[in-house]
């Protein structure tokens, strides 16, 4: 492997040089950009700029195994008769705000693998470091800290929409709804990971401690039923059910209390 030149971490993106390109893919203007007029066959296309893209294959042919392709992506450019030289390029999405991050193909690490590294970080929690040292010795492949963790976080801008619309729709649709909420520390700053988890379907939700929270979630009316605690916000929805967990927890600590009233109210619930 080459050796990166800086720190681990800085978001440098540079491609793993000593690996042998696998793929070389070409994209072609179709048509011109000024007057609409399509590319014949026969065009004389130029490469005018190329991107390298790390990406992770599964071949399924005998043997299930992971493999990484190297492409080279070539973008071309062709003249038309009126004169304008077009140009393919990358696709990318415009900027949005809130987001720190672009949506763009002009990065390192094709979907694929930004799929895998999602998977490593968020549904088996290892670190970043961690990742990287499985990437280096299993896959053969040098990403920084820096580049995993952008990749996780533009996958978080890319599956945005489908939470926003298609999750929250199925998760409101659920006849049941638990909804609970734990301190959540992002770059120094408190808030809160709420977690609301139908029969079919699990969303979490960074934010702060408050209603809007889960108004902006769940909109002003919800027709199935909320498991939850006894934290007032709930309280807008009138088909609340409080959580056996929460209460027993309530019970114990009443059961073991100093006040004899307490005590005896405590056990008895503990007896239900
Ligand atoms: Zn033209």
């Amino acid at each position: 492997m080459p050796t990166n030149p800086r720190k681990p971490g800085d978001g440098w993106a540079g491609r793993n040089l000593a690996l042998a390109v696998t793929q070389t893919v070409s994209h072609h203007p179709t048509c011109c950009n000024v007057c609409g007029q399509p590319f014949a066959e026969g065009t004389d296309y130029r490469i005018w700029t190329a991107r390298y893209e790390l990406e992770l294959e599964v071949d399924r042919a005998e043997a299930s195994k992971l493999q990484i392709e190297h492409r080279r992506h070539e973008y071309l450019s062709a003249t038309c008769g009126c004169g304008y030289k077009t140009q393919a390029m990358p696709g990318h999405c415009v900027d949005e705000s809130g987001w720190g991050v672009a949506l763009t193909e002009w990065h390192l690490c094709g979907p694929r693998l930004v799929s895998f590294l999602v998977c490593l970080a968020l549904s088996l929690r290892v670190s970043r470091h961690k990742i990287q040292g499985f990437l280096r010795d299993w896959l053969g492949i040098d990403l920084s800290t820096g580049t995993i963790n952008q990749c996780i976080h533009e996958a978080g801008r890319a599956v945005a929409p489908v939470v926003d619309g298609q999750l929250i729709s199925e998760l409101k649709a659920g006849d049941l709804l638990h909804i609970d909420e734990t301190p959540w520390k992002e770059v120094g700053q408190l808030f809160w990971l709420w977690v609301f988890v139908s029969a079919q379907r699990v969303v979490y939700q960074v934010g702060k401690r408050h209603r809007l929270v889960v108004q902006q979630l769940l909109g002003d009316v919800f027709n199935g039923f909320l498991m939850t605690d006894g934290f007032s916000v709930y309280r807008i929805f009138p088909q609340r059910l409080r959580c056996w967990a929460h209460s027993v927890r309530k019970a114990r600590a009443l059961h073991q209390c100093l006040d004899i009233q307490g005590q005896t109210f405590g056990e008895a619930l503990l007896l239900v």
